[in-house]
């Protein structure tokens, strides 16, 4: 049995998804089920005999503890995270609580269990906390991605509440010799994400023919990972990862927010063209910067390809025509 928190949201349903389709293991998806939660991502497997869940706050140490020991999970991995950065920037207190209490909660729980396994269970056993790109901070257009060992930088309520959260888990295996793992991935895309999100956004904003908002001038830059290929980087971890050490994920694939959004107008011309025959990217509208907005993150992938043989599959072209086709398909 492995516990997921989070599994209701968009990495971890996906993830919970992946897994159970390659693995013989029962799954626990712990989720409170916040406005960023969405269990119908997970309809297909709610009658599956491998998968249950639990409507429960990470944050809730007793019944987190309870739960823990009645289930004897051989695995814990903290999806679980307050993760929109503009939310942060409007309300940082349910970060700091979810992110960072939440994350101590958990590193509490599973301290005190894996304690009292047997010596062989403490070996199999692993605190798994799936974690972001943005605590390494901004890079410049020159600069050398980030690396495992680069310094944390964090500049928003979220990237800090989450670089905060990194910092106790590696305490906690420094200290408590908890074998934990962690994963820094850069940004996401593909089924499931919440419409709030930029991809989401943009593709549900075209359909409705309204404004496309894009920050600023539109040049800031993030890597885009294909979420399936950061759950098979999280199982390739989870299974062969060395406890104690950090993982960067991503996708070798840099764009600035106006190549992505100018990438979806492309693709939604081609899948659904407009009945008047105008462009989709002629909804562009430049909307005031997000305040603090970090220009640019990258992330050197090398340990994850040669120590674990892990490279991602998808190709930017591709993984964004089969996403705008998902969000076609439910619009
Ligand atoms: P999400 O916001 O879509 O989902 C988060 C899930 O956690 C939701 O189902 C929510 O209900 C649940 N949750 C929130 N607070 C909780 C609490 N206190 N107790 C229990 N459950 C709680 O997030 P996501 O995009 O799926 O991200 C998952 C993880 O991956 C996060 O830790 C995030 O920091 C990290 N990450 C995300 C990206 C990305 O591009 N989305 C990139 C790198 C890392």
């Amino acid at each position: 049995m492995i516990i997921v928190t989070g599994g209701a949201g968009f990495i971890g349903s996906n993830f919970i998804l992946k897994f159970l389709s390659t693995s013989d293991e029962n799954l626990l998806n712990l989720d409170n089920l916040s406005y960023a939660a969405n269990l119908s991502n997970l309809a297909i497997i709610e009658s599956n005999p491998r998968y249950s869940f639990v409507k429960m706050d990470i944050q809730n140490h007793r019944k987190v503890e309870a739960l823990i020991k009645k289930v004897k999970p051989r695995a814990i991995l903290n999806f679980a995270a307050e993760s929109h950065v503009d939310r942060s920037i409007e309300g940082p207190e349910t970060f700091i609580n979810t992110n960072i209490l939440g994350t101590y909660s958990l590193l509490k729980a599973s301290l005190d269990y894996w304690k009292n396994l047997s010596k062989k269970e403490k070996e199999i056993f692993r605190f798994f906390h799936i974690s972001t790109d943005e605590v390494f901070g901004s890079l410049n257009l020159n600069d050398e991605k980030s690396t495992e060992e680069s310094a944390y930088k964090p500049n928003s309520p979220y990237s800090a509440s989450k670089a905060a959260s990194d910092h106790l888990v590696r305490a906690w295996h420094h200290t408590f010799k908890l074998p934990t793992l962690v994963s820094n991935c850069t940004n996401n895309y593909g089924p499931h994400q919440h419409e709030e999100k930029l991809i989401p956004l943009i593709i549900t904003k075209a359909l409705k023919n309204k404004n496309l908002p894009i920050y600023g001038d539109g040049k800031n830059i993030r890597d885009w990972l294909y979420v399936e290929d950061h759950c098979e980087a999280i199982m390739k971890i989870l299974e062969k990862g060395k406890p104690g050490e950090t993982y960067n994920i991503g996708g070798n694939c840099e764009k600035s927010n106006l190549e992505v959004v100018n990438k979806i107008c492309e693709i939604l011309d081609s899948l659904n063209p407009k009945k008047d025959g105008s462009l989709y990217r002629e909804q562009i509208k430049f909307v005031n910067d997000r305040p603090g907005h970090d220009f640019r993150y990258s992330l050197d992938t090398s340990k994850i390809e040669y120590n674990l043989n892990w490279k991602s599959k998808e190709s930017f072209s591709s993984g964004l025509a089969k996403t705008v086709q998902w969000y076609l398909e439910r619009s």
